[in-house]
């Protein structure tokens, strides 16, 4: 049950000499909320997209990630898909389709799920996130908070074990971020999504972490508890 366990981890780009990840280390526990940080270039989208297997075919990877005790180049593409979301920091790069209640079934069509669980899927997501009154909007017509938002239900339709966040609040004004942010604390602690979450200025995430990893260089510079990390920095 989303359980990652990474094993000195390195990955280098097709072309490039020195590694983007280097000789990371890591065990992620089904649940957890963790923090990931490090300044730009530190290496954290190129680890979030390998726990999704998302990476530049061509690059060069040693070491070992696990997901639920199974090598990650071993499971179906179906399945990691449907086990693990990610969201990116541009929500115009993932909104695919013209509306918002398009945009939700999108991902589920290539899954085969009937009319009716569909139905109640999309019921129960709009409902968490509040979307009822923009099902029938343009993605294109909404806020970036919003557009975010209609991302991060929509990757929640395949019900994932695990979310993958890329720095989501980046692009969003403090009270759209804020109350992002809520949701994704709520999604956690009420359906136990393991969420792994990057971003660039994370006091406002300490409080809701159960871990902080910090990346420096490619490598692994702190990997504890949140309070601890408050102390040291
Ligand atoms: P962060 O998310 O912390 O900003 P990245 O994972 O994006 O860090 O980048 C880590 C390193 O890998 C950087 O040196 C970056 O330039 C490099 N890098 C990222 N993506 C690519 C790519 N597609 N090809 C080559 N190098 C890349
Ligand atoms: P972030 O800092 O948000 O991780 P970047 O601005 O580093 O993102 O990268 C944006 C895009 O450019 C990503 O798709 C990344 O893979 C690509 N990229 C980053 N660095 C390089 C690089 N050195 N060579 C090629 N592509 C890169």
């Amino acid at each position: 049950m989303a359980h990652y366990e990474l094993q000195k981890v390195t990955f280098t780009y097709p072309q490039e000499t020195s590694p983007a990840i280097s000789s990371v280390s890591l065990t992620i526990k089904p649940g957890e909320f963790v923090v990931l940080c490090g300044p730009s270039g530190s290496g954290k989208s190129t680890l979030l997209r390998l726990l999704k297997r998302e990476v530049s075919p061509g690059g060069t990877m040693s070491g070992a990630i696990l997901l639920d005790r199974m090598p990650i180049q071993d499971w179906p593409a179906r399945e990691l898909a449907a086990q693990v979301g990610l969201v990116m920091q541009n929500p115009d790069n993932q909104l695919v389709v013209d509306t918002v209640e398009h945009e939700l079934a999108f991902g589920m069509e290539n899954f085969g799920l009937g009319r009716e669980a569909m139905r109640r899927r999309m019921a129960e997501m709009a409902g968490f996130f509040g979307l009822e009154p923009l099902l029938e909007r343009k993605t294109d017509e909404l806020s970036g908070g919003q557009k975010q938002t209609v991302n991060l239900a929509a990757v929640l339709m395949l019900q994932p074990k695990v979310l993958l966040l890329d720095e989501p609040l980046a692009q969003l004004d403090p009270l759209a971020a804020r109350e992002l942010l809520g949701m994704i604390k709520r999604l956690n602690e009420e359906w136990g999504i393991t969420v792994i979450m990057s971003e660039h200025r994370i006091d406002d995430l300490l409080p809701l972490a159960d871990r902080v990893v910090r990346m420096e260089h490619g490598k692994l510079a702190y990997d504890g508890d949140p309070r601890a990390f408050v102390l040291k920095s």
